[in-house]
């Protein structure tokens, strides 16, 4: 089939000439035979007209055997057989013959054809002379008077030889015009298969990656354009290719290059790209083309990856491997379906956080009982001295141990509290309930303020699954908040619930959190006004411990300001 192009072409030419001569052949024979027929009959009856004169005087005198002499003569002399006819069809005079031995010839077509219209002609094969012969025969007349039929006939094998002469010589002719047109079909078949064949090799090439073979070919053709535009290709391929292997080297560079451990994940579950980090970090060598949970045995690191492939989204978490603690972020490709991991050692970060929280956790107990003590003797004092001004100085001290105590309380709280979720002691919570016994708590600092409280319940709350005391502890901050930042009309508390999330909003009428203190108000010791908070006795932690009681229940919590109107915490819990 290499040259299957060449084959279709040559053969197609091929096909055409057969069908050509196939065609022609045969017509211009018939032609060629069909004129030199004609041109015949024209001169027998050239030669008739010209006999008419002399015979229809023989016989008019009735010299009949003169007239037979004379037509044997004639004959001989011309070639040609010349046959007299009377009327009635008998032979009076013959070239050939004698003409008291021949049958009537009344009935012979060119015989009739000549009575009937004034001439006659037939082209048939003669029973008295066994040949296909050439008859001619026009009526002999003169002043008026019809004497009979003069016949002329002839032998058509001359006709025929010659004919098969010029055949011959038309084949000759024919068959070097076919030679010739075969040889400029092979060749212009060649010339056509020839730089497709190139271009088909050249493209192979291309396919296994060969990008230097070019296809020269001569002359301005279509071809020749395909040729120019297949080479113009290979150096496009060729020069992005080269693009592309140096992006790959840099990329690849790069990513080997980074501390943090870098892996993609595909769909299957199987590790396509890694850096060295990774391996370190993993202590696998050939992690490439394994699963990764063949890799990474960790029950989080699974959970965080199949998130991210049900959510389709990024995720970061934390994770503990061979001792050290990972920030693990998992992102999703969706174009390739991909999950490209990183994970950042943040094993000393934790320490040291660790180590602050440890010291503050330590100070705080270490604080808390001599505090204690001093608050005792401050109070005992108080209690036993008259004296004003020692009584002005007491209260001065007595109010900034209080302050003092209650930072170290929360502190320890906070401490307690982080990242622990099984500090929590679950119980079945009703919320509306809750939150109207808090509320006893808050009546006499609402009277003193003179503010309205109003709490609007849900009858069909679902009980939900909580640590009543932790609960109670994020609402009495809240409320407390609302309170000691309001200084006139209402702080409104309404409870509502939806697919399977229950909410609790606390809305003030108070001083609005400016916008830009938003994002970081849960921020532990955050206030916004140190001077209002402190002659508030506020410590800046209640918020921080709201917010990690809240997210120990995989709750969220969130602030609007409504600028002229008051702050509106929103708390929202699972059921
Ligand atoms: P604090 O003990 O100082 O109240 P929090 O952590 O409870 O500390 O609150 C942090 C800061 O957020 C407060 O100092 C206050 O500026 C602001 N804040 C909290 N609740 C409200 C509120 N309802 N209205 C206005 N500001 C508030």
């Amino acid at each position: 089939m290499k040259n299957s192009i060449f084959l279709k072409i040559f053969s197609g030419y091929l096909l055409i000439v057969i069908v050509i001569l196939a065609i022609t052949f045969p017509f211009s024979f018939r032609a060629i035979r069909h004129h030199h027929i004609d041109t015949l009959t024209d001169s027998l009856k050239n030669l008739c007209v010209t006999l008419n004169f002399k015979i229809s005087s023989l016989l008019e005198d009735n010299r009949l055997e003169d007239l037979d002499s004379f037509i044997k003569d004639l004959g001989k002399e011309i070639e040609t057989r010349i046959t007299v006819i009377n009327p009635e069809g008998a032979v009076l005079a013959d070239s050939e013959k004698k003409p008291s031995l021949m049958e009537n010839h009344r009935k012979r077509f060119e015989i009739i054809e000549a009575i009937k219209y004034g001439f006659g002609t037939s082209l048939r094969y003669s029973a008295s002379v066994k040949e296909e012969m050439l008859y001619v025969a026009v009526p002999i007349e003169n002043n008026g008077v019809t004497y009979g039929i003069l016949r002329a006939s002839l032998f058509l094998k001359e006709i025929n030889s010659l004919l098969n002469n010029l055949k011959m010589n038309i084949i000759k002719v024919a068959a070097i015009i076919v030679i010739i047109l075969l040889i400029g079909a092979f060749l212009f078949s060649r010339n056509l298969s020839k730089p497709l064949n190139e271009l088909g090799h050249a493209s192979r090439k291309v396919a296994q990656g060969d990008f230097s073979i070019k296809v020269l070919l001569k002359g301005r053709n279509e071809i020749k354009e395909l040729a120019d535009s297949f080479n113009y290709m290979t150096d496009q391929i060729n020069t992005l290719f080269s693009q592309l292997s140096n992006q790959k080297e840099e990329l690849n560079s790069i990513i080997s290059s980074i501390n943090e451990g870098l892996c993609v994940i595909d769909k299957e579950g199987v590790i396509s790209i890694s850096n060295k980090s990774f391996n370190n970090i993993v202590q696998n060598d050939s992690v490439k083309g394994k699963t990764y949970w063949e890799v990474l045995r960790i029950t989080r690191f699974d959970e965080l990856i199949q998130a991210v492939q049900r959510e389709k989204n990024s995720i970061v978490n934390e994770i503990e491997l061979n001792n050290r603690t990972f920030l693990c972020s998992a992102t999703y490709c969706a174009n390739k379906e991909e999950i490209v991991v990183t994970l950042h050692d943040i094993t000393k970060i934790k320490n040291l956080e660790k180590t602050k929280k440890d010291f503050v956790t330590n100070v705080s107990h270490e604080l808390r009982t001599p505090l204690t003590a001093i608050k005792g003797f401050v109070e005992t004092l108080h209690d036993t001295n008259d004296n004003e001004e020692d009584q002005h100085y007491l209260n001065i001290i007595k109010r900034h141990t209080d302050r003092v105590i209650r930072i170290v309380n929360d502190l320890l709280l906070l401490s307690k509290l982080e990242g622990k979720s099984d500090s929590l002691e679950l119980d079945k919570v009703n919320l509306n309930n809750l939150i109207e016994n808090i509320l006893k708590i808050f009546e006499q600092n609402l009277k003193e303020k003179n503010l309205v409280l109003k709490f609007n319940p849900d009858s069909s709350l679902p009980v939900i699954k909580a640590d009543p005391f932790k609960l109670e502890q994020v609402f009495i901050n809240l409320i407390d908040n609302a309170i000691k930042y309001t200084e006139r009309g209402e702080v409104v508390i309404s409870l509502s619930h939806k697919k399977g999330m229950v909410t609790i909003e606390i809305q003030d009428t108070g001083i609005c959190i400016p916008k830009e203190h938003l994002s970081r108000i849960f921020e532990r010791f955050y206030v916004v006004d140190t001077s209002r908070s402190r002659k508030l006795g506020g410590t800046g932690l209640g918020l921080s411990i709201v917010k990690h009681i809240v997210h120990l229940h995989n709750g969220r919590i969130d602030v609007k300001n409504i600028p002229g109107t008051g702050t509106n915490f929103i708390v929202t819990l699972p059921v």
